[in-house]
């Protein structure tokens, strides 16, 4: 069992799926709602991501991991990507968030754009070490799909010939940034070292 620090259910979502196809429990650490947020005031993912893992390592006697993860888009000079989760102010939600992308990118020609994903791992809140993933793919003029969470209705992903909105969350993870992160993050756990 490996406890994990996130308040975003859709992460929570797919943490559980990835956990699942390799045998591993994971569950919120306890007590995680009682902090007061991390403040995520790093300018990377990496920073981001160990500042989580180090502030809700505390709570937990043995592993923990957080994810800090965003969509990183070309023509915004990588934007929204640290600030993912509050591009439209600090409690935005994610048809806010969407939103403002999509007036940001009106009659933008090149839409290229990737999801990052690091991974922090904590062993008793010390940092053991970091996972990362990426995904590249373009950002569409309208939302579609039912499927996912935050920014996966404008994503589309080449290979798939749909948005990540439009894909299920199993065969998202098999290309996903999380799923690359966290497939590396199981794999560092099944074979002992940490
Ligand atoms: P964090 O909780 O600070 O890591 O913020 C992550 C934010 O990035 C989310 O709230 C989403 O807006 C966006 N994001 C990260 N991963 C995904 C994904 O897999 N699909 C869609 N949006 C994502």
């Amino acid at each position: 069992m490996v406890y994990c620090a996130t308040g975003n259910p859709g992460k929570l979502r797919e943490f559980r799926l990835a956990a699942g196809q390799d045998g591993i429990q994971v569950e919120t650490v306890p007590g995680f709602a009682d902090l007061p947020p991390c403040a995520e005031t790093g300018a990377t993912f990496e920073a981001n991501a160990i500042l989580k893992a180090e502030y809700y390592g505390r709570l937990a006697p043995g592993l923990l991991f957080a994810d800090d993860s965003g969509l990183e888009v070309d023509a915004l000079g990588g934007a929204p990507g640290v600030y993912s989760a509050r591009f439209a102010g600090p409690d935005a939600t994610d048809p806010a968030n969407n939103q403002l992308l999509l007036e940001k990118m009106r009659g933008v020609h090149s839409r290229s754009a990737r999801f990052v994903c690091v991974i922090a791992l904590a062993d008793g809140g010390r940092l053991v070490r970091t996972f990362r993933g990426a995904v590249e793919g373009a950002i569409l003029e309208a939302p579609r799909g039912p499927h996912g969470f935050g920014y996966d209705p404008l994503f589309y992903y080449p290979p798939f010939g749909c948005s990540f909105g439009e894909t299920a969350p199993e065969r998202k993870l098999t290309v996903s940034h999380r799923g690359a992160a966290l497939r590396a993050l199981f794999h560092h756990l099944s074979i002992g070292r940490v």
